[in-house]
């Protein structure tokens, strides 16, 4: 194990909700994997502090171990899109990471963004809802540090797949049938 005060071996349940890792990538902003109702999550998030108080605030996103596999995949297209812009490129990514998660970057923005999307039926696209995180630069190079890590606090990473590598989604059907890859049906 990575590190010797790991509470992971416990059975008790309490403990058992404790985070296995709290990683700083600057700004008050953390990575935090936590059990959460049977599902693992892994939490950039926006701390807080009152009166000596470390807390979690709303600006951040939970990723499941899935969403979390995806982002760690598209991370050379992140970087090749951000090389792109520093070179004033007009370049826009919106990489989907299952369940209407996104991970987005524009011009308008030098950084990434995080962020829980929604359908819209009127406008028959999904759109950026409120609840999400925006990382900088600098937090996204710290981030990719933590992909490296994570498998050491969450060794069930090393079992995980990105969802449309699994057996039932080798053909199309089962791609556009998974509510976690077309999580809002299919539309033509
Ligand atoms: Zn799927």
């Amino acid at each position: 194990m990575a590190s010797g005060h790991s509470s992971s071996t416990t059975q008790c349940p309490e403990q058992g909700e404790r985070s296995r890792c709290q990683l700083e990538i600057g700004q008050n902003v953390y990575v935090v994997a936590q059990p959460w109702k049977q599902e693992l999550l892994i939490h950039i998030r926006k701390f807080d502090s009152d009166k000596g108080k470390t807390f979690p605030t709303k600006q951040g996103i939970a990723l499941n171990l899935k969403q979390w596999v995806e982002l760690c995949g598209c991370k050379s297209q992140i970087d090749e899109t951000i090389s792109a812009l520093k070179q004033g490129k007009d370049e826009t990514l919106v990489k989907h990471l299952g369940a209407n998660v996104h991970a987005s970057m524009d011009k308008n923005f030098t950084g990434v963004d995080l962020r829980q999307w929604w359908w819209c039926d009127e406008m028959k696209s999904v759109k950026p809802s409120k609840k999400g995180i925006f990382l900088s630069l600098q937090q996204w190079e710290k981030l990719k540090g933590c992909f490296t890590v994570m498998c050491d606090f969450v060794p069930e990473l090393n079992s995980s797949v990105p969802c449309a590598m699994q057996d039932d989604h080798q053909n199309q059907m089962g791609f556009l049938q998974c509510s976690f890859c077309t999580p809002n049906g299919y539309h033509q």
